[in-house]
């Protein structure tokens, strides 16, 4: 039954039905070390064309320094997340055959890999957005959408030729609708606790925000780089990509924020205070006592 973020009896748990969108590094042939690049600065240790291996891929597809990425300098990589596309492309698309195994398919496979990675994003939002509205319109085009996108990974050269411009705004447009619902939930009070300067794209970086309420916030894209949000209650905020490197999350309530990811928390600070979905796992770099 879907609920808002305004029915406390419920579970912590946004969105049902994301398990395939979740990361299984098992069952992938490393396509994030291989399809993807970076340049070398604060995040990763060296530059790395795209589709291309990173030279501390092992032959099994493991990472050689997978205990020590940070200290290593690579936190790039324990905070991407591929939202599940990574053992989609393996093993479905490419039914279980590596670039290794047949080189002539690389190309395609990690340009796969790109397309399929923003059509897995949509999915985790649009599962949100299903658990989240009450209004049967919105439900009718979010699930639309989820048919046409999972449709549309069906085969490679349908992954391809997709608009993907035009799919993101028809995603864009309905998480939009589904924020404005959640949100108004919160705002309806009367309430004034949101400054003028909370809004969609703020420049909030190292802000002290400590203790405050955010509940209903538009922080969507909103750069919170090092801000201090420590003890907020963030129910009902759409964070929906929300810069949170370095932000202060310790003893936050993010158990019913709209539209956090994985990575958002993976590039943040907390701590076992800090409250999270419970669909989410605690970043292994986060202090487990504090
Ligand atoms: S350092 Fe390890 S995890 Fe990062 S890209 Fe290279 S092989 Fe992958």
């Amino acid at each position: 039954m879907p609920f808002t973020s305004s029915d406390s009896a419920a579970p912590f748990s946004p969105a049902l039905g994301r398990e395939s969108l979740r990361p299984d590094c098992a069952s992938c042939f490393a396509l994030c070390c291989t399809a993807l690049g970076f340049s070398r600065n604060a995040d990763f240790a060296i530059d790395k064309p795209a589709g291309t291996p990173c030279k501390n891929l092992a032959s099994d597809f493991s990472c050689t320094i997978h205990e020590s990425l940070r200290p290593r300098g690579f936190r790039g990589c324990t905070v991407f997340d591929c939202f599940g596309a990574g053992q989609n492309v393996s093993q479905n698309l490419f039914q279980g055959i590596s670039w290794r195994a047949d080189s002539a398919k690389a190309t395609n496979l990690f340009q796969s890999f790109n397309v399929v990675r923003q059509l897995h994003e949509m999915l985790w939002y649009l599962a949100e957005a299903t658990s989240r509205t009450f209004d049967p319109d919105v439900s009718y085009q979010v699930n639309e959408l989820r048919m046409t996108i999972e449709s549309a990974m069906a085969e490679t050269q349908r992954v391809l030729s997709l608009n993907l411009g035009d799919l993101h705004a028809r995603v864009r447009s309905v998480l939009m609708d589904v924020s404005e619902e959640v949100r108004a939930s919160y705002l309806a009070t009367g309430d004034d606790h949101l400054d003028a300067a909370i809004v969609p794209g703020a420049d909030l970086m190292g802000k002290n925000m400590r203790s405050r309420s955010l509940c209903g916030a538009d922080l969507r894209g909103a750069y919170l780089i090092g801000a201090d949000l420590r003890d907020c209650d963030l129910s009902g905020a759409d964070l929906l990509g929300a810069d949170l490197r370095d932000a202060r999350l310790e003893g936050a309530d993010l158990s019913r924020t709209l539209y956090l990811a994985q990575a958002q928390l993976n590039a943040a600070q907390g701590d076992a205070h800090t409250r999270l979905p419970s669909d989410f796992s605690r970043p292994p770099h986060w202090p487990k006592n504090s």
